[in-house]
C-alpha cells in the first residue's frame, strides 16, 4: 500500500494533532468495519467543522491521498474499511438532531444515530420509518450512503424515500447543497439521489433534512406458522392480493426458527420447528381493527397455527425470535456469507424450491430470513473457515444464488450495498454500458479517485481474505442481530 507520510505530516501541521490522530489505537479502530476485513489507514480525521473537512479534502486531492468516510462502521460489506489506506474521516461526533414539528422535518447531522432520530421524532408525535436492525448503532450518514432499509420497507419505503435535502462536500473539497428543507424542489439535476446509495464514493454527507410522517396510533402483531417455506410464501402472496398492507412482514425459514429454538435460553416459536411469518399492522385504531378481521380469517385458513396481540410487551416476545436469529446461526458454522438479495414477489415459490436444491447441492446449512413485504431476503451461507471443502462449497453456493436472483429479475443487494463483499457479482447485475456510466459519474465528481477507492468496481473475493478476530458491540446480540 502506498505511503502518504509527508501529506499526513502536513495535514497534522494544518489541522492539529487533536483533529488528525495517528496513534495506534485510533488507526486500528478505523481500519475495519463490521465485515472485519481490515486495512490500516495513516491518519483518522475528526473534523471540528466544515472548514476542517474542506481543507483536508483539498489537501487529499493535491497529494492524491485516499479518503474513506466512516459513520459507525456497522456495514457488513467492507464499504467503510480503508482499502487503499490513506485517511479516514470520522463523523460520529456530528450528531445534532432538530425536529420541525410543524413542517414534519428532521434536520440531522451525518453522525446522528438512527435510533436517536426515531426517538426525537416520536417525542413530537412523528415517525421516521426506516429502521435497520443496527439502528441503535448506525448513523444517518451511513444509512444515506448505503440507502439502508429495514423491516418497514414494504409499506413505508427505505432511506431514499425520506431524504429531502443533503449538505456536504464533493470529493474535491467543494461544499455543496442538494435540495432545500422544502417538500418540493425541481431546480436542476437531482444529485441528492445520486449521493444516496453511493457508498461514500461520490461525496461526504454532513447534514440531511428528513421527511417525517404522523406516528401510527395503533399496532397489532400476528405470528403465523406454516407447514413449509413454499406454503408461507404462497400465503403471503395471497395476503397482499387481498390489498392488506402490513407495516412489517417478516419471514423466518425452518432452519432460522430451529436456530433460535435451540439457542441458549431459546423457546418454541409458534407451532415449533416450522417456518413463520410475523406481521405488524399499524395505523389508526379503526384501520387496524378493520385489517385485523381479514388477517385473522386469512391466518385461520392458511396457517398451521397463529397467535396475535395488541400488547406491546407481548409483541416484543414474538419479535425477539426475529432479532435473535442472526446470532443464533453461528451454531451452524463459525463463518457466514450474509447476502441481502431481492426476489420479485412473483418468484417467491420458485425461490423456495431453489433454496431446497441449493442446500442439498452444497451440503451446507443456509438459513433464510427477511422482509417479505419487499422481497429483501437475508440468505446466510454458514460454513467452517478451517474446512477447505466447506469454503469451496460456500463460494459455489453464493455464486449460484446471485446468478439465480439476477435471472429471476431480482437484485444482488437490497439494502447493504456492494462495498467489497458484492464486487464479484456487480457484473451479473449490471451490463458493461451501465458500469461504464457509473464509472463516468465517479470520474466526473472525483477526478483524482480519492474517495473510498478500491470499492464497487474492483473484484474482491471476501472468502479469500483474512478477517480480524474482534468482538463488536452488535455481534450476536439479541437486540441488534440482523
Ligand atoms: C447487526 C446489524 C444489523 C444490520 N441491519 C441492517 C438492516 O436491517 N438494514 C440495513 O439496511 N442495513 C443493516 N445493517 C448494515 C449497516 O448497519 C448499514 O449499512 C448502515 O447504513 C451503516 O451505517 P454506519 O453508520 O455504520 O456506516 P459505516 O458502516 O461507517 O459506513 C457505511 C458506508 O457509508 C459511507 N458513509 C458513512 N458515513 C458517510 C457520510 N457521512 N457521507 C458519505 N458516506 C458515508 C462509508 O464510507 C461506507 O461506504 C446491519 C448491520 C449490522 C451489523
Amino acid at each position: 500500500m502506498k505511503s502518504h507520510a509527508a501529506a499526513t505530516r502536513l495535514l497534522v501541521r494544518r489541522l492539529g494533532p487533536a483533529v488528525v490522530r495517528t496513534d495506534a489505537a485510533s488507526l486500528r479502530a478505523a481500519s475495519f468495519d463490521s465485515s472485519k476485513l481490515f486495512f490500516p489507514p495513516e491518519a483518522v480525521i475528526f473534523p471540528r467543522d466544515n472548514d476542517d473537512l474542506g481543507r483536508a479534502l483539498v489537501l487529499a486531492n493535491e497529494r492524491r491521498v485516499p479518503v474513506t468516510v466512516r459513520g459507525r462502521g456497522t456495514t457488513l460489506t467492507g464499504a467503510a474499511a480503508p482499502r487503499r489506506g490513506g485517511w479516514v474521516v470520522d463523523l460520529l461526533a456530528w450528531n445534532r438532531i432538530r425536529i420541525d414539528g410543524v413542517a414534519a422535518l428532521a434536520q440531522v447531522q451525518a453522525g446522528a444515530k438512527v435510533g436517536d432520530i426515531q426517538r426525537a421524532a416520536e417525542a413530537r408525535g412523528l415517525f421516521y420509518p426506516p429502521d435497520p436492525s443496527s439502528k441503535e448503532y448506525c448513523t444517518i450518514g451511513g444509512n444515506i450512503a448505503c440507502n439502508a432499509g429495514g423491516m418497514h420497507g414494504g409499506k413505508y419505503g427505505v432511506t431514499r424515500d425520506f431524504v429531502v435535502a443533503l449538505k456536504g462536500f464533493l470529493p474535491t473539497g467543494e461544499y455543496v447543497e442538494w435540495g432545500r428543507p422544502t417538500r418540493k424542489f425541481a431546480a436542476g439535476f437531482n444529485l441528492r439521489d445520486l449521493w444516496i446509495g453511493s457508498e461514500g464514493m461520490l461525496g461526504i454527507v454532513t447534514e440531511a433534512t428528513l421527511k417525517l410522517i404522523p406516528r401510527p396510533a395503533e399496532r397489532w402483531t400476528l405470528l403465523a406458522s406454516f407447514r413449509d417455506e413454499a406454503a408461507a410464501f404462497r400465503a403471503v402472496g395471497e395476503l397482499f392480493a387481498l390489498r392488506l398492507q402490513p407495516a412489517i412482514c417478516e419471514f423466518l425459514d425452518r432452519q432460522a426458527v430451529l436456530c433460535v429454538e435451540r439457542s441458549p435460553g431459546g423457546r418454541r416459536i409458534g407451532a415449533g420447528g416450522m417456518p413463520v411469518v410475523l406481521l405488524e399492522f399499524a395505523g389508526s385504531r379503526a384501520e387496524v381493527r378493520e385489517n385485523r378481521k381479514s388477517v385473522l380469517a386469512w391466518a385461520k385458513s392458511r396457517a398451521a397455527a397463529h397467535s396475535s396481540t395488541w400488547d406491546r410487551a407481548a409483541a416484543e416476545k414474538l419479535w425477539s425470535a426475529r432479532r435473535t436469529c442472526s446470532g443464533a446461526m453461528f451454531a451452524l458454522g463459525d463463518s457466514k456469507l450474509n447476502e441481502d438479495i431481492v426476489v420479485p414477489m412473483s418468484r417467491y415459490g420458485k425461490f423456495a424450491r431453489f433454496m431446497v436444491g441449493l442446500r442439498r447441492e452444497s451440503g451446507l446449512a443456509i438459513p433464510v430470513f427477511g422482509h417479505l413485504g419487499d422481497g429483501n431476503l437475508h440468505v446466510n451461507i454458514m460454513y467452517h473457515a478451517a474446512d477447505k471443502a466447506e469454503c469451496r462449497a460456500a463460494e459455489k453456493a453464493v455464486k449460484r444464488l446471485m446468478e439465480t436472483v439476477v435471472a429471476y429479475g431480482g437484485a444482488i443487494s437490497g439494502e447493504h450495498g456492494i462495498g467489497l463483499a458484492k464486487t464479484p457479482f456487480l457484473r451479473l447485475q449490471h451490463s458493461p454500458a451501465q458500469i461504464r456510466a457509473m464509472r463516468a459519474v465517479k470520474r466526473a465528481l472525483d477526478p483524482r479517485g480519492i474517495l473510498n477507492p478500491g470499492k464497487m468496481f474492483e473484484v474482491f473475493e471476501v472468502w479469500k481474505h483474512k478477517r480480524l478476530v474482534v468482538d463488536l458491540p452488535w455481534d450476536h446480540k439479541t437486540e441488534s442481530s440482523k
